[in-house]
C-alpha cells in the first residue's frame, strides 16, 4: 500500500476578493502533492467550480476537490450567508457542526479517492480565511492544526493583532472625537491616522464582531500571508520578533508566500488564453498605442454613487488621455450582478450626454466581469486607476503598472497609504468632504468625493509628468522583486515549501 498522503482542508469565505487568492492557494497545495479540500458553502462551490473546472481535479489534474457544507441556508446570497454565520449563533454553531462532519468523515472522502493520487490521511489542519474564522471553532473541536491564509497585507495583519490591545486601552473603536488621532505603536507601520484606518475599527457595532475575529488570528497555529518581502519588509520583521502573548502565534509562524497569482501571470510576458484575447476589451487595446492607456476599476464590489460616476466621466474626458474604464451603475444594490454585467440598470443614462461619443477612439467603457490581469499585462497599459484591494495591488505590481490611488471602504485607505508614503508606487487623489449635511451625520471618516479637476490634474500627473515617471520606476523595481519572491530559491517560495514539509511532517 502507498503511504498516506498529506491533507488539508482549506475554507475561504464568499467573496470574490478572498476567493481568488484562496483558490490560487489551494492549487498550489495540490501541484505540491498536498490532498486539499475546498470546503464552503454549497452555493459557493457551485461558481468554484467553473473557476477549477472539476469536481475532484483541476483542469491542470491536481488533486484538488470542492465540498458544499449541505447547509440550510443554500439559497442565501454569499453576503446574506456571511451575515448569518456571522451573526446568529444557531446558525454558526450548526456550520460549524458541518464542518466537522465534513473534516471527520474521511470515509466518504476517500471513497472518492483522486486516480493516481494514494489515500488521504485524515485531514492535519484546516486553513481558513479572515472572514471564516469560526472554521477555527472546528479545528479546535476536533483537535487538529488551525491555520489561518491572510489574503490581505501584513501590514493589516500587523493592526489587526493590535485590535484587542487598543481595545483595552479605549482608543478604538474611533469616534468623531478621536478621529484626528495618529497611532505609532503599530509594529512596522509608519504612524497612521486614524481615519486611514479600515472602515470596521471605525464604527462600534462591526468594530465589536471584528475584533472578536482578531482574537481568532492570535490563536492560529501558522499564518500565511498573501504578500512578500520586499513589499512589506519592516513589518514582517516586526511581526516576527514580537511575542504576543503565552498562548498567541510563536514568533517563525508567520510566513509570506505572495504574490499568489498564477506563474505565467508574474513570469510570463505572453500569457495569452484564447477567450481572453478575443474579449473587445482586449481586441480595443490592442488597438491602442504602447503605454498610452489608464485602466479604470474598482474591484469587485465598490460601487460610485451617480455624481461620483459623473464626475470621474468628465475627468476622464478633460484629462485627454487614453482609458479603459470598468463601470458599474451606480448604487446597485446587487453588486454580484453589477459586476457581472447582469445587472438591469444600465451604466448609459447616468454618463454625461454624448460622452462616449466624444471619448470615442481614446475610451472604452466596459461593463462585466473584466479580464484584469490580462489588462494589466497588456503593452497598451501603462496607469491603473484603482481602489486598492489588496488583490489590485498585488496583481498591479506584479504587471510593474502604477497606481492612481482612489480607496474607498474597508482596509482600502491603509493600502494608500501604504503604495503612496512607504513604497511609493502610487499618486495620491485628493477627496473634498461631500456636503456639510453628510459630514454633520453619525459617519466618522466623512463621505468624500473626488471632484473632476482632481481627476484630470493627477490623471496627467500619473500619465505624464516626472512624479508619474517616479512611481512608474519604483513599480518596476518592485515587480523583479514580486517575480523574484516564488522563483526558486525566493523568499515566498522558500516558505512555501518550508510549510508544505511541515504539513507533510504532520500528516496522520
Ligand atoms: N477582478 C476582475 N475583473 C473585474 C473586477 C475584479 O478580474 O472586473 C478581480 C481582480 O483582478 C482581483 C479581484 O477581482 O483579483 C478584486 O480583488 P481586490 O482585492 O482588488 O478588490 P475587492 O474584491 O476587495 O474589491
Amino acid at each position: 500500500m502507498m503511504d498516506a498522503t498529506a491533507h488539508v482542508v482549506v475554507v475561504p469565505s464568499t467573496s470574490s476578493g478572498h476567493a481568488i487568492p484562496f483558490l490560487q492557494f489551494a492549487r498550489r497545495l495540490a501541484a505540491a502533492g498536498i490532498v486539499t479540500t475546498v470546503v464552503t458553502s454549497d452555493r459557493h462551490v457551485l461558481e468554484l467550480e467553473k473557476l477549477v473546472g472539476s469536481a475532484d481535479r483541476t483542469a491542470q489534474g491536481e488533486p484538488l476537490r470542492l465540498l458544499g457544507l449541505r447547509d440550510k441556508q443554500a439559497h442565501l446570497s454569499h453576503e446574506e450567508w456571511t451575515r448569518q454565520v456571522r451573526e446568529v449563533p444557531e446558525v454558526r454553531e450548526a456550520v460549524i457542526r458541518l464542518l466537522q462532519e465534513a473534516v471527520t468523515d474521511v470515509a466518504s472522502l476517500q471513497s472518492r479517492q483522486l486516480r493516481g493520487v494514494p489515500p488521504a490521511a485524515p485531514p492535519a489542519c484546516v486553513v481558513h480565511d479572515m472572514f471564516a474564522p469560526w472554521a477555527q471553532g472546528a479545528a479546535v473541536k476536533l483537535h487538529i492544526g488551525k491555520h489561518l491564509f491572510y489574503v490581505s497585507s501584513a501590514s493589516l495583519l500587523s493592526l489587526a493583532l493590535q485590535s484587542n490591545r487598543l481595545f483595552r486601552e479605549g482608543r478604538t473603536p474611533i469616534t468623531r472625537e478621536t478621529r484626528d488621532v495618529v497611532f505609532s505603536d503599530i509594529p512596522g507601520l509608519p504612524p497612521i491616522s486614524a481615519l486611514d484606518f479600515p472602515h470596521t475599527y471605525l464604527m462600534a457595532p462591526v468594530y465589536d464582531w471584528f475584533r472578536k475575529y482578531h482574537l481568532t488570528f492570535q490563536n492560529a497555529d501558522v499564518i500565511l500571508v498573501n504578500t512578500f518581502y520586499d513589499l512589506e519588509k519592516p513589518v514582517l520583521d516586526a511581526l516576527r520578533n514580537q511575542v504576543l502573548g503565552a498562548s498567541d502565534i510563536q514568533a517563525g509562524s508567520i510566513f509570506e508566500i505572495g504574490p499568489l497569482l498564477p506563474d505565467s501571470y508574474v513570469n510570463d510576458d505572453t500569457m495569452e488564453q484564447e477567450a481572453e484575447e478575443r474579449d473587445p476589451c482586449i481586441l480595443w487595446l490592442n488597438k491602442q498605442a504602447p503605454q498610452s492607456v489608464l485602466y479604470v476599476s474598482f474591484g469587485s464590489w465598490a460601487i460610485l454613487s451617480a455624481p461620483q460616476l459623473l464626475e470621474l466621466a468628465l475627468g476622464l474626458e478633460a484629462s485627454g488621455c487614453s482609458f479603459l474604464w470598468v463601470v458599474r451603475p451606480p448604487n446597485a444594490t446587487d453588486n454580484i450582478s453589477a459586476a457581472s454585467g447582469s445587472s438591469s440598470d444600465s451604466v448609459v443614462e447616468y454618463l454625461p450626454p454624448g460622452f462616449e461619443e466624444r471619448v470615442k477612439g481614446r475610451g472604452m467603457c466596459y461593463s462585466g466581469w473584466a479580464p484584469q490581469m490580462r489588462i494589466l499585462k497588456h503593452s497598451a497599459v501603462s496607469g491603473f486607476l484603482s481602489h486598492c484591494g489588496w488583490n489590485s495591488i498585488l496583481e498591479t505590481l506584479s504587471a510593474g503598472v502604477p497606481v492612481l490611488a482612489w480607496p474607498m471602504i474597508a482596509e482600502q485607505h491603509l493600502n494608500r497609504r501604504f503604495l503612496v508614503d512607504v513604497v511609493k508606487v502610487a499618486i495620491d487623489l485628493e477627496a473634498n468632504a461631500y456636503t456639510k449635511e453628510e459630514l454633520e451625520g453619525d459617519e466618522v471618516r466623512p463621505v468624500c468625493f473626488v471632484s473632476k479637476q482632481e481627476i484630470e490634474k493627477k490623471v496627467r500627473i500619473l500619465m505624464y509628468d516626472a512624479e508619474g515617471h517616479f512611481v512608474r520606476q519604483n513599480t518596476k523595481n518592485l515587480r523583479v522583486k514580486a517575480r523574484e519572491a516564488n522563483a526558486p530559491g525566493g523568499p515566498s517560495r522558500r516558505n512555501f515549501e518550508t510549510y508544505v514539509r511541515h504539513l507533510r511532517d504532520n500528516a496522520h
